[in-house]
């Protein structure tokens, strides 16, 4: 376990105390000193005890901009505009300040709603040293069907690189193809990543996995063209431990594991409000809907599910009954020599 990079900024309740020990109070410093190792479910716990919410937050707070600070980018400036734009911070950077002693990230991953990418690219190119990566790309129209749901290129509408001229800082903004910044997370290889940071506060979307260093596998045909290769080993290497089925947590039926671990199931249907997803942002957009990949239980038909990701309660299907289809278009980049489909620079889109 690495000792978690954050709190470097002084506290604004510095010299404070509100615990009081034999010997006299116990300085606030030295509740931070504990608080930097707890992961987001005992921090929200520890939100309820009488006089600790406020540091709570502030400690949290602190998580999030000195993150954000560490890749050359101005803090408050990107929250604000992670704020006005949708925008969400994702990857190993949303894992460390979730979990800490996770990882150390080596960029940082923004997903925004559709429409909303170039105004965050705007953004940080104003507020920084940060130049974009131009790569040449293409447009690719695929149908949508009422079975895909959102499973049109994992959720991703275009993929905008950036560099930072002096510190050499790597940032990624994800367009998302839908109204919610979420897709393309719940198609992500393992749920350890599945955690996000908003304008206003974190999310975890399985937290008793993460915090006890477990990931599921989010298993999809052509695994090993869409992931980067060797991911699972990366992560192995960290400490994760990796459930490949989730049969591994309850090997008869998840109908008959706890209401805690019923969540923790790659066949369970969840959405992004659920009591399994813990979230610190009550103001969280459109709720998204998921399955995660699985193996087929069905023995004539032998295979693997793909991970499945929709707006809940939408009624598009409806729609296209009338409209008998939706097109989707998506922007792919493609190799800068041979002008052809680069699946390797695709992979951007993930963490
Ligand atoms: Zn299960």
């Amino acid at each position: 376990m690495q000792t978690p990079a954050h709190l470097k900024l002084p506290l604004k309740t510095k010299g404070m105390s509100i615990f009081r020990t034999k010997e006299g109070p116990f300085p606030l410093e030295m509740v931070d000193q504990v608080l930097q190792y707890l992961p987001l479910q005992p921090l929200s716990v520890l939100a309820n005890l009488r006089d600790m919410e406020a540091v709570v937050k502030e400690h949290l707070e602190r998580r999030i901009t000195n993150t954000i600070s560490s890749f050359s980018l101005h803090a408050k400036k990107t929250l604000n505009m992670m704020e006005e734009t949708g925008t969400v911070l994702s990857g190993s950077a949303a894992l460390e300040i979730t979990s800490p002693g996770s990882c150390v990230p080596e960029d940082l991953n923004f997903y925004s709603p559709s429409g909303a990418a170039e105004a965050t690219v705007e953004q940080i190119l104003l507020t920084s040293g940060f130049a974009l990566i131009q790569e040449p790309e293409t447009a690719i129209l695929t149908e949508r069907t009422p079975f895909s749901k959102l499973n049109v290129n994992n959720g991703v509408k275009r993929v905008f690189r950036l560099s930072h001229r002096t510190t050499g800082k790597r940032v990624t903004v994800i367009e998302s193809l839908s109204p919610s910044p979420l897709v393309p997370i719940f198609f992500f290889h393992l749920t350890t990543l599945m955690n996000c940071v908003t304008g206003r506060g974190a999310i975890s979307f399985y937290p008793d996995l993460t915090e006890t260093y477990t990931a599921m596998m989010n298993p999809r045909r052509n695994f090993a063209v869409v992931h980067k290769p060797m991911e699972l080993v990366k992560w192995q290497g960290r400490g994760t431990a990796i459930v490949r089925d989730c049969d591994e947590f309850h090997p008869s039926r998840p109908n008959s594991a706890t209401h805690g671990k019923r969540g923790m199931c790659q066949r369970a249907f969840r959405h992004s409000q659920d009591g399994w997803s813990l979230s610190t942002d009550s103001k969280l957009g459109p709720t998204i809907a998921w399955r995660l990949g699985h193996k087929s239980k069905d023995q004539s038909q032998a295979g693997l599910h793909d991970p499945v990701v929709h707006l809940l309660h939408e009624e598009w299907h409806l729609r296209t009954h009338r409209l008998l289809e939706i097109w989707v278009e998506y922007l792919a980049p493609m190799d800068e020599i041979t002008h052809r489909l680069s699946p390797k620079t695709w992979r951007q889109s993930f963490p």
